[in-house]
C-alpha cells in the first residue's frame, strides 16, 4: 500500500508544456513569463501589483523592509505558523512578539490582539507590523485588525501562504482591502505551485516599487529613480542594499499554468474537507470550524484529538497513522517554543492557547489529487486507531 503524503502538487500535461516552451525560448530568467504571471496573480486577486519573488519566505523578508522595518522595530505574529512568519521581522533587525490563538479558528485571537495593544500603548511598545496569518487557509478577521490598525498605528501584512484561492467577505484573499501587503507561497505541498516560489500583492505604488528594487539587488534602470542623469545605455544604479529573490521564467510558467486550475483545485479541497466532516463526525475530534462569512483556501485540514475520550496519547495516534502509510503532519510546533526563539526570551506557557492545540493538532492528507479511495482509507484507519 502506497504512502499517502499530507500534501502534494498536481501536475498536467499541460504545466509541464508550459514549462518546456520557456525552456526552448531565450529567456529562462527576467524575460517577458514573470511580468505575465504577475498580472495574472493581481487580476486574479484584485489588487494593483504582485511582485513574484523565489519563496514566500523572501517576500515575506522584502515586505518587512518595504514597510520600514528594521533596528528598534516590533513586529507581532501567531505562534501557530511556520518560522518564516516570524523570522521576517528577525532579519531587517527588529524584535519579535505573538499573539496567542482563537481556540475556534486557530487565527491570532482579535480579543488578544486588542488587550496586548492596550498594554504595549501603555509601554510604549506598539508594533511597526502586525502579520495575520490565515492558517490552513481560513482567513483572519481582516476587518477587526484592520480596525485596530487604524486606532493603534500599525501596518498588516497577510501571511497567505495557506490562502490563494479563498474569499473573505465575498472577495479573494490578496486584494489587501485590510491590509498593506498580502503575500502566498507556491511551495509544492501549497495550493498551486512554482516548485519554489512566492508573490507580494499590495495596492500601494511605493511599496511595489520598493519591494521589485528589493528582489534584484537594489539596483534600478529607471533613469526617474537615478540620483543623476544615466551615463548610457548600460547604465543602471543601486540605489538600496537588496537581494537576488528573483523567480525565474520557468518557475513563472509554472505558475500561469497552475493559476488556470486554481479554482478547481480549492473546489476539490472542499469536496474533500466536507467528505471528511461526515466520515468522521461520530469520533472524539474536533473538526475545523469555519467562518460562515469566508471561503477558505483549504491548505489544510487540522483535527484534533479529544484525548480525554481516547486511550492513546497524541503522539502514539499520530506513530499509528505514520505507521500505516498516513502521512499526517502537525502544523504547527508553536514557533515560541522553537530553541532559537527561547533564547529571545520566550518560555513555554507564554502561548497557553496555542501549546494546548500543539497538543492535540494532526493535519490529516489534503491536496487536489487525493482521491476518494485514499480518503476513504484515511478515514477508515483512524476510526480504526481511535476505537481500539
Ligand atoms: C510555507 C509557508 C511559508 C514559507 O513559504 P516558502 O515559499 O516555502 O518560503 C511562510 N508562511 C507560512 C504560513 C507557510 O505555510
Amino acid at each position: 500500500m502506497s504512502f499517502i503524503p499530507y500534501g502534494r502538487q498536481e501536475i498536467s500535461e499541460i504545466d509541464i508544456q508550459a514549462v518546456v516552451d520557456v525552456l526552448r525560448s531565450d529567456f529562462l530568467t527576467q524575460g517577458p513569463t514573470v511580468p505575465t504571471f504577475e498580472q495574472t496573480i493581481s487580476d486574479y486577486c484584485g489588487a494593483k501589483y504582485a511582485v513574484a519573488v523565489n519563496s514566500a519566505t523572501s517576500a515575506l523578508h522584502i515586505a518587512c523592509l518595504a514597510l520600514g522595518v528594521g533596528e528598534g522595530d516590533i513586529v507581532w505574529t501567531s505562534p501557530i505558523t511556520f518560522v518564516a512568519s516570524a523570522n521576517c521581522a528577525l532579519y531587517c533587525g527588529a524584535s519579535i512578539d505573538f499573539v496567542d490563538i482563537n481556540p475556534r479558528t486557530y487565527n491570532l485571537s482579535i480579543e488578544q490582539l486588542q488587550h496586548k495593544l492596550e498594554q504595549a500603548k501603555k509601554n510604549n511598545r506598539l508594533p511597526k507590523v502586525v502579520i495575520p496569518v490565515h492558517l490552513c487557509g481560513q482567513p483572519c478577521e481582516m476587518k477587526q485588525i484592520h480596525q485596530l490598525s487604524l486606532e493603534f498605528g500599525f501596518k498588516i501584512i497577510e501571511d497567505a501562504s495557506h490562502a490563494i484561492g479563498g474569499k473573505y467577505r465575498g472577495e479573494s484573499i490578496g486584494n489587501c482591502r485590510y491590509s498593506d501587503i498580502t503575500i502566498f507561497s507556491f511551495h509544492p505541498v501549497k495550493i498551486i505551485t512554482t516548485a519554489e516560489g512566492g508573490v507580494a500583492t499590495t495596492n500601494q505604488a511605493e511599496l511595489a516599487a520598493k519591494m521589485e528594487l528589493l528582489r534584484s539587488h537594489g539596483i534600478t534602470r529607471d533613469p526617474m529613480q537615478m540620483t543623476h542623469d544615466s551615463d548610457g545605455a548600460w547604465y543602471y544604479q543601486q540605489i538600496a542594499l537588496g537581494y537576488n529573490y528573483r523567480m525565474t521564467d520557468m518557475q513563472a510558467a509554472l505558475g500561469i499554468s497552475q493559476m488556470q486550475r486554481l479554482d478547481e483545485f480549492v473546489q476539490r479541497r472542499h469536496k474533500l474537507a466536507q467528505r471528511y466532516n461526515e466520515l468522521l463526525d461520530h469520533l472524539p475530534l474536533i473538526l475545523p470550524w469555519q467562518h460562515t462569512d469566508s471561503y477558505s483556501g483549504l491548505h489544510l485540514y487540522v483535527i484534533r484529538l479529544q484525548l480525554s475520550a481516547i486511550k492513546l496519547t497524541h503522539r502514539e495516534v499520530f506513530d499509528a497513522l505514520r505507521q500505516q502509510g498516513i502521512g499526517v503532519n502537525l502544523h504547527y510546533i508553536p514557533v515560541h517554543t522553537q530553541p532559537y526563539y527561547q533564547t529571545m526570551g520566550f518560555e513555554s506557557g507564554d502561548f497557553p492557547e496555542s501549546e494546548r492545540y500543539y497538543q492535540e493538532a494532526i493535519s490529516l492528507p489534503m491536496f487536489s489529487a487525493m482521491t476518494d479511495e485514499q480518503q476513504e482509507r484515511v478515514c477508515s484507519i483512524l476510526t480504526k486507531i481511535l476505537q481500539a
